[in-house]
């Protein structure tokens, strides 16, 4: 299933993406689906064909309200070679669900000096309450899948490579979406290919076979000592081709539209203003 948030004329809602349009879930919250003891299982027992039809609306971030987001760094080998860098093990760091924006949100250039970058990310979304997950269990974990974009403020990280968070969580520095897609319609999440697109040009294009730590790797990593909740969004790094190491290096400017997409997940677009 491809599960949206979304706001109508009666305010927010979490629906299912049909071959018959938009239908609107049972819950009224994905803070409600991910309560449930087993919110896969319940997605599953629904039977779409008889939900209600949503009409006008816009699209949200298909996350939970206060999800935790958490971050992992250089994990595709052209892009840690590009910041010239090496990886011996996975990193982490957790981003701000208020950095969080929707499809067709308006991502925020906060200076006009600012590097502002962008980032494709395959990310997983978690099912169940876990710890201490191997790479074996791992994946029995995964409720679903979605797209995020890493969106980032190099000259920040450049000056001081310990300020992540004012680099990477600013307000709409994190888009998520356009929906969210359960595990059973992903049947390889290591074989997807992932590309961002600026202004309709292409910029990043990679594939999660290339991931140097692969999901059941990440998710083993990160349960040795954090416990995970439904609704949790990891993402899995960048591939090479982000803009501040290409030649001449190249700052999204307001007007900008980037898409950053998952083959067979979604492409999320936003633009970007001037907040100035
Ligand atoms: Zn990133």
């Amino acid at each position: 299933m491809r599960i949206t948030r979304f706001e109508d004329a009666r305010g927010t809602g979490i629906g299912a993406l049909t071959d018959g349009g938009l239908r609107r879930l049972p819950w009224p919250r994905l803070d409600d689906l991910f309560a449930e003891p087993d919110p896969a299982a319940a997605v599953r027992a629904v039977d779409v064909r008889g939900l209600e039809p949503v009409g006008e609306h816009r699209l949200l971030a298909p996350t939970a309200q206060r999800c935790q987001l958490i971050a992992t760094g250089g994990n595709y080998d052209d892009h840690v070679a590009e910041g010239g860098r090496t990886v011996t093990e996975p990193v982490f760091f957790p981003a701000l669900w208020s950095s969080i924006l929707g499809p067709g949100g308006e991502i925020v250039k906060p200076a006009e000096d600012t590097f502002l970058d962008y980032e494709v990310e395959f990310a997983v979304v978690i099912g169940k309450r876990v710890s201490k997950l191997t790479p074996e269990t791992a994946m029995d974990a995964v409720f679903g899948y979605t797209v995020t974009n890493d969106v980032s403020a190099r000259e920040v990280m450049a000056g001081n490579k310990l300020q992540i968070m004012l680099a990477k969580c600013l307000d709409t520095f994190w888009p998520v979406g356009p929906h969210l897609v359960t595990a059973d319609e992903v049947p390889d999440p290591g074989r997807l290919k992932v590309t961002s697109s600026l202004n309709g040009q292409l910029r990043q294009s990679g594939s999660t076979s290339q991931l140097i730590f692969d999901v059941p790797t990440l998710l083993s990593k990160l349960t040795a000592s954090i416990t995970l909740h439904p609704g949790d969004i990891v993402t899995t790094g960048t591939p090479g081709g982000v803009g501040y190491f290409r030649t001449p290096p190249e700052s999204m400017r307001p007007g900008d539209v980037i898409t950053v997409e998952v083959e067979g997940v979604g492409a999320l677009t936003n633009r970007v203003i001037a907040g100035w």
